[in-house]
């Protein structure tokens, strides 16, 4: 068991995308149930994103899920849970870009940015409404303990005459600097109104080039370090561009550095190999993705809440516990402390293989794109895509990107079935003896067993399916004359 002082990531939470799918939906009491679990694996910072969420005043227009169910005393009811969980709440909301803002920007055609989308961050009014966005959502809740900041950079660099002039011979434009002086703006604003507030600003995009070669933007954050402030290296970067153009680890910018990953897409190997190469580049915290209505890796992005006690995602908390406290652990001590986590002394090591090897079965059944309509899989869209498809006597039923769908979904999910339905056999049989037991071993049982049932029935293995998947199967390749073999 670790104590909150044993982490060498200091800073560990997730970057909680509240916006996807039907996450919006969530209650109070469906968030409770999500931070209830960030609180058992000691995360200590939660992200919450608020754009289009929150119920702005001043620029009305940016409220852009009517059906949101958080009310500003919702909000204020979660951070102040969280304090009680020993947990931080910021405010989380795109700068320049993303849902509520991109809905500021259709009112105001002036700030918007050339080509790439989202505002111009050299604009005045542009900048001038992003600031007071903010601002108004700490007057709403000034309970919590800072921002964070997902800058516009996903979107592609704006592409306007003064963003795009140039201020080296790296390639360093005036678009980053732009961003660079609106944080000061921000932080000055913020911390006239709370000195102790924090923030925390997502940096390292290369979309479209937005600060692929931009050196001065990455030395002007290493100007900036300072205790209060946080940048969260995204998109796989260890290093980034500094002085002279050349690449450095992420310590040289600043001594507050945080890493990002999709990590729930990740097994626990990949998460301790992620953690260990962080760690190296002089990250002190990790806040991976949770953000299960854009994506989860597991049947249940649609459910509300999302339950965070099943695999695979219960697995990957557990990693991410673990590799937060030591970077640098192996993995056979990772699989010996899943052993102790997870069930009761003295357990035969097969049953943690067997955990690990459900977990991953779901991560890929869930994470191919090809083999999905969407990137969160909604519970028994498979099922119903290949009856329709299995009857559909014409291309007319399914679009032509459904039918191709169907051809890929099929056949991986047959493969799988051939692949994997022995051994999925065979870990039920040893589960009975879990069951007989109590405890620790009895309740991860139960999780397996679930994995177990949910993968078969969400996948049709089993032979009682294969008349209707090779029907459908059939009817695709009928309707995809372009498909060979
Ligand atoms: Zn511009």
């Amino acid at each position: 068991m670790l104590n909150n002082d044993d982490y060498v990531f200091k800073v560990r939470g997730n970057y909680t995308l509240a916006c996807w799918g039907e996450v919006f939906k969530y209650s109070v009491d469906d968030w409770k149930t999500v931070i209830d679990g960030m609180a058992e694996d000691q995360k200590n910072t939660i992200y919450f994103w608020l754009s289009g969420l929150f119920r702005s005043e001043k620029y009305p227009e940016s409220f852009f899920y009517p059906q949101t169910r958080l009310k500003d005393a919702d909000v204020r009811e979660l951070i102040y849970y969280c304090h009680g969980k020993g947990i931080k709440f910021y405010l989380g909301y795109g700068v320049f870009a993303w849902f509520g803002m991109d809905k500021v920007a259709e009112a105001h055609p002036d700030t918007l940015a050339k080509e790439n989308g989202g505002m111009c961050p050299s604009n005045e009014l542009a900048r001038k409404i992003n600031l007071e966005y903010g601002m108004e959502m700490l007057d709403r809740y000034p309970g919590v303990d800072g921002f964070f900041l997902e800058m516009r950079d996903e979107y592609g660099p704006c592409l306007c005459d003064t963003c795009q002039k140039p201020l080296d011979e790296h390639g360093s434009k005036q678009y980053g600097q732009s961003e660079l002086t609106w944080l000061k703006e921000f932080t000055t604003e913020l911390w006239k109104r709370k000195p102790e507030a924090e923030i925390s600003v997502t940096v390292g995009y290369r979309e479209k080039g937005s600060h692929t070669n931009d050196p001065m933007y990455y030395e002007g954050i290493r100007a900036m370090d300072e205790p209060r402030t946080y940048w969260m290296a995204v998109r796989d970067n260890y290093e980034l561009p500094g002085a002279g153009g050349k690449q450095y680890p992420l310590s040289h910018f600043s001594k507050q550095m945080l890493h990002w990953i999709q990590y729930y897409s990740c097994s626990p190997k990949q998460i301790g190999e992620w953690a260990a190469r962080a760690h190296k580049a002089g990250a002190i915290g990790a806040c991976p993705a949770f953000e299960p209505g854009f994506n989860s890796y597991s049947y249940y992005s649609y459910d509300v809440p999302f339950p965070v006690n099943v695999l695979p995602y219960r697995m990957t908390r557990f990693a991410f516990q673990q590799f937060c406290g030591n970077p640098e652990l192996s993995y056979d001590r990772f699989k010996e402390l899943a052993a102790s986590e997870f069930f009761d002394p003295g357990v035969d090591p097969r049953y943690v293989e067997d955990l690990l090897y459900l977990s991953e079965v779901i991560q890929a059944a869930c994470g191919s794109r090809k083999t999905r309509l969407s990137r969160a899989w909604k519970s028994g869209w498979f099922r119903e895509c290949a009856a329709v498809a299995a009857k559909a006597t014409d291309g007319k039923s399914l679009s032509e990107d459904e039918w191709h769908v169907v051809e890929a979904a099929v056949t991986e999910f047959r493969k799988m079935d051939h692949d994997h339905s022995a051994r999925l056999a065979e870990i039920e049989t040893r589960l009975m003896l879990l069951e007989s037991k109590g405890g620790r071993s009895r309740a991860t049982a139960e999780i397996m067993r679930k994995a177990i049932i949910d993968t078969r029935w969400e996948l049709m293995f089993g032979p009682e399916h294969e008349e209707l998947l090779a029907r459908a199967l059939k009817n695709a390749k009928c309707n995809l004359p372009e498909t060979k073999g």
